[in-house]
């Protein structure tokens, strides 16, 4: 059985809506992909009581509890206490806490103050973190079959204090290793994914196999747990196997972060430069392959031709298509994409073209109409799109499809 986890987040100014609980969203992702069960977030202030009656709740539901924030040296730093009067701990002096905050504090020339000694406090038995980012250090240790960790809430240092001890102190709890591998697929929806699979999933235990939606994309995890890292991913490779049957090449990839990944890999292996032509994604194109380190070897440059007048001076798109079929048209999207890949030099350009909204284009297009166009020297393809509504929507879904059709072209596929 998979171990199930909740987190508590400590913090009035989250409850206040001053700052968003990004802690919680780092950790569950860093959870599942331990294949630790989230099941609760919750959120409590700086306050005893509550946090008290919020801890007792947890520990009845939940193998692993993960609290962050309040470890500090300021009088609202109330977990470590809280805690551990919970699970019936005294807290114990650590020494090397308080060598590691003084060297801490010498390293960034300033003098450390006398409260800052209740950080060195610790539930007796806790296995310490050690904090080499900040000051406070966290814990782990266990009472009466419940878990508990707890980390700071600077998210620069929740976030190494995760990675670096409590990554490798939860790892510790189990026998075995758990190995996950992400299947990354373009072109389907979750609920067409999901009734595929339906069955199959519920008939898992190990590896197992969780779907997730993200923004226009799909994700197939599957997690094994096994003795060794080999002997999971030996689990999982059928398993990988008969997904690629099933999904084809709607799977753009595994364990890749995203399509524009995959394009700038095949680009590089192909020997293929790019650039963009963009209107209604505003720069989107460029923006998301630019992000990635190595791109410059594939991207050449993108222009975007927001105004229709741009669209004909910057790349040559002839005044009688615009005039006769509007901006937003199969023709229009041919031409910028020929233009750009003229006009920058390079073996494959994308062009975008289309309704963002709120509003339908003067011409009545509605809105999410747009034309995703890729310019080789084969010929050109437009895809023709109706990307619902939503401006940030519109251009997310846009910039998939003029990535997909690369990653097909490149890969050999129809578009
Ligand atoms: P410190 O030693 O800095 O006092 P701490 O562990 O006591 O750390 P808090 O005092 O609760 O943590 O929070 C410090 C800061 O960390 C907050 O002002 C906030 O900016 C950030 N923070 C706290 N909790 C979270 C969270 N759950 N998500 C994102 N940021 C958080
Ligand atoms: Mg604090």
């Amino acid at each position: 059985m998979p171990y199930t986890a909740e987190l508590i987040a400590v913090g009035t100014e989250l409850l206040l809506g001053n700052i968003a609980n990004t802690d919680a969203q780092m950790l569950s992702k860093g959870l599942s992909a331990l294949g630790i069960h989230v099941y609760y977030h919750t959120v409590v202030g700086d306050n005893p009581e509550r946090l008290r009656a919020a801890v007792e709740i947890a520990r009845r539901r939940a193998d692993i509890l993960i609290t962050t924030g309040g470890l500090g040296p300021t009088c609202d730093d109330l977990t470590k206490t809280v805690l551990a009067q919970c699970f019936g701990k005294e807290l114990v002096y650590n020494s090397e806490a308080e060598e590691r905050c003084r060297a801490f504090f010498q390293s960034i020339g300033r003098e450390m103050t006398d409260n800052n000694h209740q950080q060195f406090y610790l539930p007796e038995g806790a296995t310490v973190f050690q904090n080499d980012w900040g000051t406070a250090p966290g814990c782990g240790f266990e009472a009466e079959g419940v878990r508990v960790l707890m980390l700071p809430g600077p998210p620069r240092e929740c976030t190494a204090m995760f990675q670096h001890r409590a990554v490798p102190y939860l790892q510790g709890l189990s026998d075995g290793v758990i190995v996950s591998r992400t299947l990354k697929l373009f072109g389907i929806g979750e609920s067409g994914m999901e009734s595929l699979l339906r069955e199959k999933m519920n008939a898992m235990h190990n590896p197992t196999l969780a779907p997730y939606a993200k923004e226009g994309e799909c994700e197939l995890r599957i997690t094994a747990k096994a003795e060794s890292e080999s002997a999971a991913r030996a689990l999982i490779a059928p398993v990988e196997e008969e997904l690629r049957a099933l999904f084809g090449d709607k799977i753009y990839g595994a364990d890749l972060s995203s399509l524009e990944e995959a394009v700038l890999a095949l680009l590089k292996e192909k020997g293929l430069t790019m650039g963009s032509a963009e209107s209604c994604t505003g720069g989107l194109i460029a923006k998301r392959i630019t992000d990635l380190p190595g791109s410059s070897a594939v991207f050449r440059g993108g222009v975007v031709s927001y105004a229709t007048q741009v669209k004909h001076t910057v790349l040559g798109v002839p005044e009688e298509l615009l005039e006769q079929y509007g901006a937003v048209s199969e023709p229009v999207a041919r031409a910028m994409a020929e233009g750009a890949r003229r006009v920058l030099g390079c073996d494959l350009a994308v062009s975008t073209t289309g309704v963002a909204g709120p509003d339908s284009d003067e011409r009545g297009n509605p809105v999410g109409l747009v034309y995703v166009a890729l310019a080789t020297s084969e010929g050109t393809h437009v895809r023709k799109l109706h990307a619902g509504t939503g401006r940030e929507r519109v251009r997310t879904a846009a910039a998939h499809n003029a990535f997909d059709l690369v990653r097909r072209y490149c890969a050999g596929l129809a578009l």
